[in-house]
């Protein structure tokens, strides 16, 4: 039986990492079953023909060119006791240390009709392969995204792009609610409703009906979507659940949101490790179990768990969930906690500013509004919004670089920056700058009014 120093469970973007790291160095070996590995993020952008399906396809080089073994093939079983694995045909093969990367799998809500013909998830190559496919041989007329979080607007706009009708469903009030507050949605609802997408807020799907495939889609608010024969497509971006089945019955510990890990990555069991959208860990702000599914917390984890298989001594501090996305011409991005989520834990201070992308002179200057979310006792920046006519990331990673560092909101108003005509604002402002300073002056403001109370009792 062949035994590996490290081997990986998943072959995503945790795995590749893990791989390229510990790979020539160590015998390691990388399991998963299927024929690509994909940029998952780029998946609408190819169901919008923005790009060919070739671009997103990572090759197995990826992986090998390190040295590392690709094992195509899947695990059926895991033997913790004897330290082997056991794949889909029959063979087996030994570890000195294995590593869980096994990823997420999209949920669908349990409604009566979700397992009907026309409904489908989006998360892997097969699945954009049958979407593609039912779009083309249904002539599909209608679509329905259910979940407006980032993959179901991005979702959303590419079946825009393709049918006469698209409805976007979310139960929250606002659209993408774990990354941006109400205030900051209206601007992308209102670029939503110009590409004609049809949003239901506040809604909810209760019911899905048909016979054998989908005919109408029961809404929480009354306004139910019908469609003609085999008209219809249904998917489902309500969220991700950590893929575990594989350990159910063993004595791996699991919590709710996946594998329970220290900050080591380590897991309950001796030299096993897990990392990426299977691990369940806690915010690095709130330091409580959080969400946090993103190829952006998958990575760094394998990165502290291979340079430490290597002897370094790293540890993960948590999810600080800095993310992005588009929505028409809009680009928006938000980190660290939203205002619903701080105030559950802090009383906060809020603070905006609303510039322009580059000098107001130049052509092209775009709108950027940025919004900082501090502690109003001890002036931690603990979150930030972004919404803005070009790209937000670089900015929405400086407000992350500032929370990871515990930065106040004063230390922010000395922040050294950079300016030029076609890149920044005028050098007297700084969006983020300014948005501190807006938070300390309301800090005044609200001191002075204090003082004037006191004074008058
Ligand atoms: C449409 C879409 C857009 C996204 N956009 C972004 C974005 O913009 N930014 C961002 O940061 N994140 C984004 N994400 C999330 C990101 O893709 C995930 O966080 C990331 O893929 C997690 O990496 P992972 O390696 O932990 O898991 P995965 O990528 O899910 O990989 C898991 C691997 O484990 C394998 N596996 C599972 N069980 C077994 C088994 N029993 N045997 C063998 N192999 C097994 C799977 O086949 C797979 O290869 C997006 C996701 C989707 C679906």
């Amino acid at each position: 039986m062949k035994t590996y120093d490290i081997l990986t469970i998943g072959g995503g973007p945790a795995g590749i990492t893990l791989a390229k790291i510990l790979g020539g160095k160590k015998k390691v070996g990388i399991v998963r079953p299927e024929d690509h590995s994909m940029v998952y993020c780029a998946m609408p952008y190819v169901l919008e023909n923005l790009i060919p399906k070739e671009k997103i396809l990572k090759r197995d080089e990826l992986i090998t060119d390190s040295g590392a073994d690709l094992i195509r093939a899947t695990v059926t079983d895991v033997s913790f006791k004897n330290k082997n694995i056991t794949f889909n045909d029959g063979s087996k093969c030994k570890y000195e240390k294995l590593i869980i990367a096994t990823g997420a799998t999209p949920t669908i809500p349990p409604i009566d009709g979700k397992d009907l013909k026309g409904v489908y998830t989006f998360k892997t190559e097969n699945d954009l392969k049958l979407i593609e496919t039912v779009i083309k041989e249904k002539k599909i007329k209608k679509a329905v995204v259910i979940g407006a979080g980032a993959i179901g607007i991005e979702l959303a706009q590419a079946l825009n792009s393709i049918v006469a009708e698209c409805h976007l469903v979310e139960m929250a009030g606002s659209i993408l609610p774990n990354l941006i507050n109400e205030d900051f949605s209206k601007d992308a609802q209102e670029e939503i409703k110009k590409m004609g997408i049809l949003l239901h807020l506040n809604d909810r799907v209760t019911q899905i009906k048909g016979k054998d495939r989908i005919e109408k889609i029961v809404l929480s608010e009354g306004v139910d979507i019908s469609f003609d024969d085999n008209e219809g497509l249904v998917v489902f971006a309500t969220g991700m659940r950590a893929s575990t089945n594989l350990f159910n019955d063993t004595e791996l510990k699991i919590g709710n949101q996946g594998i329970i890990v220290n900050n080591k990555l380590e897991t309950n069991i001796e030299d096993v490790y897990a990392v990426g959208d299977c691990v369940q860990f806690k915010s690095g702000i709130t330091h409580e179990i959080t969400l946090g599914k993103l190829a952006t917390n998958a990575v760094p984890m394998s990165r502290v768990l291979a340079h430490n298989i290597l002897g370094d001594d790293r540890v993960y501090d948590g999810f600080f969930n800095g993310a992005a996305t588009k929505v028409g011409s809009l680009f928006i991005g938000g980190t660290g906690l939203t205002e619903e989520a701080a105030k559950d834990k802090f009383d906060i201070v809020v603070g905006y500013s609303e510039l322009t992308t580059t000098f107001p002179i130049m052509p092209g200057a775009k709108l950027i509004k940025v919004k900082l979310i501090a502690d109003k006792k001890t002036l931690q920046v603990i979150g930030g919004q972004i919404i803005s006519g070009s790209a937000v990331t670089d900015k929405i990673d400086i407000i992350t670089l500032a929370i990871q560092n515990k930065l106040t909101v004063r230390d922010l108003t000395k922040f050294s920056y950079s300016a030029q005509p076609y890149q920044s604002f005028f050098p007297a402002n700084n969006p983020i700058v300014a948005c501190a300073e807006n938070i300390i002056s309301k800090i005044k403001i609200e001191k002075e009014s204090q003082k004037t109370d006191e004074i008058l009792c």
